[in-house]
């Protein structure tokens, strides 16, 4: 698979080191916070990210139609400060990209982020040195750096995705990944555009694409449910509240299972008729958002018959909007729905009504190759001015594999990782000691509301190092047993659900060939439970070094 980011290396400098006692990679929601929180703790911080800016996903992903796809506004932010949640205002929702970050822009300056940060530098290599108990790195900027702990915030949706289709490089028109969009504007009017995927981002830039361009051609190998974001501004009511009882409403979000203020229902999707059922859908259906999926009934995700109900709700819906019949059932998906990540859309099903839009249905007419012109399919050339790849991520390992870390006896994650991602608690991994995850797979990552993981996650790394600091130790690193067990919890709670049945990229069944492995920990406040209570036993599964005297 393709690496999207490869960048060359500067020439070395004069061969200093640098010393730091953290070094954070990446400046998104997860490396910013872990920044602040351990630079209060007194320690020297660096942050690297290869971006011109800080802002993580929400600085590369800046197609048409980006959008938070979670309870926006004030609960897709930072819950950390007080001042900060009176202080910045939401206006909508859904925010979309722009407004999020600009919010990390003000982040960044509100807390005086940036003399830490270095942007436009990759790290190319982190090798653990056993005698010094330190990680040494070496920067594409040519610097070599040394820093007791290491921690990788490096993304779970970064690693951008370019399938390998014969003459993919060599098209002529422009051609744009939807994770790699460029920060000039992109203008379709007048063109035929294609895109191919339609996961959550294309389903996101498909109606703003087609409402510009000559002619869309979209190209769709798995077709998806989508529910209507219904993105709107945001009561000031809401804002007001969220102000006055901001402690309760984070304590609320912290036990919720999946970080939001959703109210759960506790009621089996079989225990209503059909058309309570009915009533009950359409109404959340008209509400927008997640609603739907997480307000409706408790066992969706869990038991096949109540999936099925909200399954034809849906089918019902794409029936009713999309005019085509034949269209219509091309759109039709077929897996247990909420088992993939659900997609919010701004009309997208009804995109399908216009005139200037095609419909490729890949399944019956598949891609041959992509030539300067245009997209070969077994039927046809479909001639193109722009070509958009909406293909996504090789996503919560795929950042870390490529920056391959290696730890104790030289042992690379990648080796590490060949057949399972395995973890300790999402955060740390056997034989990489003083090595941190943020989001990493094991933990909710992707499942829980992601800004305040990031938070409660970075919060558990840096009272680890203190501990470290105040007990006269030197590293850290898990039992290989710990991860075991850890692997079988993990499996054991997600084989409750119906994920781990669906191709998704949940899975890892997205990219050819990776280890298939559902890697995410699906009790969200009960693994923050855990890994407070495994912190309050010393550290349970872990092994602690004592500190071995500087040398250097
Ligand atoms: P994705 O969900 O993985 O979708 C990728 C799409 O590309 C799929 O439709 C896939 O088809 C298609 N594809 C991949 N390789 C292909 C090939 N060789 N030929 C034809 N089609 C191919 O990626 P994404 O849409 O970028 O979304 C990834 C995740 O990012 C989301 O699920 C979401 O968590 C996050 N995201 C969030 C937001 C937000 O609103 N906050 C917005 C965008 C993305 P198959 O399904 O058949 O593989």
């Amino acid at each position: 698979m393709a690496n999207m980011d490869q960048h060359p290396q500067k020439p070395k400098g004069n061969g200093a080191v640098e010393h730091y006692d953290a070094v954070v990679i990446g400046a998104g929601f997860g490396g910013l916070y872990a920044l602040h929180y351990l630079r209060e703790m007194g320690l020297s911080v660096r942050v690297y990210d290869g971006a011109a800016g800080v802002g993580g996903t929400w600085w590369w992903n800046r197609y048409p139609g980006a959008r938070v796809d979670f309870p926006g506004g004030p609960f897709y932010c930072y819950t950390f400060s007080e001042e900060l949640v009176q202080e910045w205002d939401w206006a909508e929702t859904q925010p979309d990209q722009p407004a999020v970050l600009a919010y990390l822009d003000y982040v960044a300056d509100r807390f005086n982020l940036r003399r830490d940060i270095q942007l436009e530098t990759w790290v190319h290599d982190a090798c653990y040195d056993e005698d010094r108990q330190r990680w040494m790195i070496e920067t594409s900027a040519g610097a070599r750096v040394s820093t007791q702990f290491l921690i990788c915030a490096v993304g779970t949706l970064s690693a951008a995705y370019k399938p390998d289709i014969p003459g993919i490089d060599d098209f002529a028109g422009e051609s744009y990944h939807s994770g790699r969009w460029p920060h000039k504007p992109v203008s379709f009017a007048g063109k035929r555009v294609g895109v191919i995927g339609t996961g959550s981002s294309g389903v996101q830039a498909i109606p703003e694409i087609a409402s510009e361009a000559a002619h869309l051609t979209v190209f769709q190998r798995t077709p998806q449910y989508t529910i209507p974001a219904r993105n709107r501004p945001i009561d000031p009511e809401v804002i007001r509240q969220a102000r006055e009882n901001w402690a309760a409403i984070r304590a609320k979000m912290n036990a919720s299972p999946s970080g939001s203020l959703f109210e759960v229902s506790d009621r089996s999707a079989l225990d209503d008729l059909p058309e309570q059922r009915q009533k009950l859908f359409e109404e959340l259906w008209q509400k927008g958002g997640l609603h739907l999926l997480f307000g409706s009934y408790a066992d969706i995700v869990t038991d096949k018959d109540a999936n099925r109900t909200l399954a034809n709700f849906l089918e019902g819906k794409i029936r009713q909007i999309v005019r085509d019949p034949k269209i219509a059932e091309k759109l039709m998906p077929n897996y247990y729905v909420g088992t993939k990540r659900q997609i919010l859309d701004n009309g997208y099903y009804e995109t399908f009504n216009r005139e200037n839009v095609a419909l490729v249905d890949l399944r019956e007419d598949p891609i041959l190759k992509i030539t300067p012109a245009g997209v070969c399919t077994e039927r046809g050339e479909h001639p193109l001015d722009m070509l958009v790849l909406a293909t996504g991520f090789d996503a919560i390992s795929g950042a870390l594999l490529r920056l391959n870390p290696k730890g104790r006896g030289g042992i690379s994650l990648k080796e590490k990782w060949s057949k399972r991602f395995d973890t300790y608690l999402g955060l740390a991994i056997a034989d990489f000691p003083n090595l941190f995850l943020i989001h990493g797979p094991g933990s909710p990552s992707v499942l829980f509301n992601m800004p305040l993981g990031a938070e409660l996650e970075s919060a558990w790394i840096g009272d680890c190092v203190r501990y470290l600091r105040e007990h006269g130790l030197g590293a850290i690193e898990p039992t290989s047993d710990a991860e075991k067990s850890w692997d079988q919890e993990v499996a054991e709670i997600a084989n409750r659900t119906l994920f781990p049945l669906t191709d998704s990229w949940y899975t890892g069944a997205n990219i050819p060939g990776k280890p298939r492995q559902f890697c995410v920990h699906l009790a969200g406040p009960r693994y923050f439970q855990r890994i407070s209570e495994i912190a309050a036993s010393d550290y349970k599964g872990f092994v602690l070094e004592k500190k071995i005297p500087a040398t250097d």
